[in-house]
């Protein structure tokens, strides 16, 4: 299992350094926006899926052989929601022995209700969580939670996290047609990031190919105004290629990519060009088109790749 993938170009954070503390699709929403397709591994039990010594040795390898040049920030992400793996604060703690640069957990956010997910995470220069809904059943449609979790807990837990931390908080909103990009729905969410309070505020909206295909981007007027409305900053263009892998041979390469993030063709052909020579990128994408665990989808005129299943 390899725990550090990309390096990964980022819409906020420039070349992200990323690192997967979880299994595979393993998370307590099933967005259907998630670009990683449906949940398959359902859970809000915090577990160590993994020894937070094996993660740190693969971070600390990839460091010693390309140097912190080579990335901006190390994020906490991947395949699901971070916060589910615990201990966090020893991957904080270790992480700070390698590097200096910036700390980040992408997280939607769910479990900040909890005083020891909270505790665990303090240690991050930046937490960036997410909130889309802003009542149990935009909740309820938007993120389909698992079990009992309610909207008006994972929104205090929010709150108080804003609290209580000494860090920035880079708060996104994710913008459906139909779900939360009308007037009403957006006077709601400003209400509640005006409790929240974020350091910036980031409006996204599902770029790569989503969970469910009747997901749409809103109409580019109501986006417009929501950002006017939210002080956000739009993030909804795909970011240039700029890959990296540590792998050293060219599919297991893409594939680690593509288990935490989709990748165009495109992508994936500079990524190859990049480390493997021209002539690997039409054998990879050969590959991944015969693979039964890889996706392969048209979306908005572009071609994308994700991993389905292990
Ligand atoms: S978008 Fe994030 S929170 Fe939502 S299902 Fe996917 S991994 Fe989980």
């Amino acid at each position: 299992m390899s725990h550090v993938y990309g390096v990964v170009p980022s819409r906020r954070l420039g070349r992200s350094l990323g690192i997967s503390t979880i299994p595979f699709k393993t998370c307590n929403y099933s967005c259907i926006y998630c670009q990683l397709g449906r949940t398959t591994n359902m859970t809000d039990r915090r577990q160590s899926f993994y020894p937070y010594e094996e993660i740190l040795c693969q971070a600390r390898d990839f460091i010693s052989r390309y140097g912190e040049d080579s990335f901006d920030v190390v994020s906490i992400v991947g395949e699901g929601e971070p916060t589910l793996f615990s201990p966090l604060d020893e991957i904080t703690k270790g992480l700070r022995e390698l590097t200096s640069r910036p700390l980040v957990l992408i997280t939607n956010g769910s479990l900040l209700h909890d005083v020891s997910t909270r505790n665990e995470i303090m240690d991050f220069d930046i937490v960036m969580p997410t909130l889309d809904a802003f009542d149990q059943e935009s909740f309820r449609r938007i993120n389909r939670p698992f079990g009992k979790l309610s909207f008006e807990s994972v929104f205090e837990g929010l709150a108080k996290f804003s609290r209580e931390f000494d860090g920035e908080i880079w708060l996104e909103v994710m913008l459906i047609k139909g779900y939360n990009d009308d007037r009403n729905s957006l006077a709601k969410l400003n209400k509640e990031i005006e409790t929240v309070n974020p350091h910036r505020v980031y409006i996204n909206v599902p770029a790569r190919p989503p969970a469910e295909n009747y997901v749409k981007i809103p109409d580019e007027n109501s986006l417009e105004f929501a950002k006017t409305l939210l002080g956000a900053t739009g993030i909804e263009k795909l970011p240039e290629s700029s890959f990296l892998s540590v792998e050293d041979d060219a599919f297991g390469a893409v594939l680690e990519i593509i288990k935490r993030h989709p990748m165009t063709e495109i992508d994936i052909e500079a990524l190859l060009r990049e480390k493997f020579g021209e002539e690997s990128a039409e054998q990879v994408l050969r590959k991944l088109d015969d693979d039964a665990s890889v996706e392969k989808s048209i979306y908005r005129g572009k071609v994308f790749y994700r991993y389905a299943s292990r």
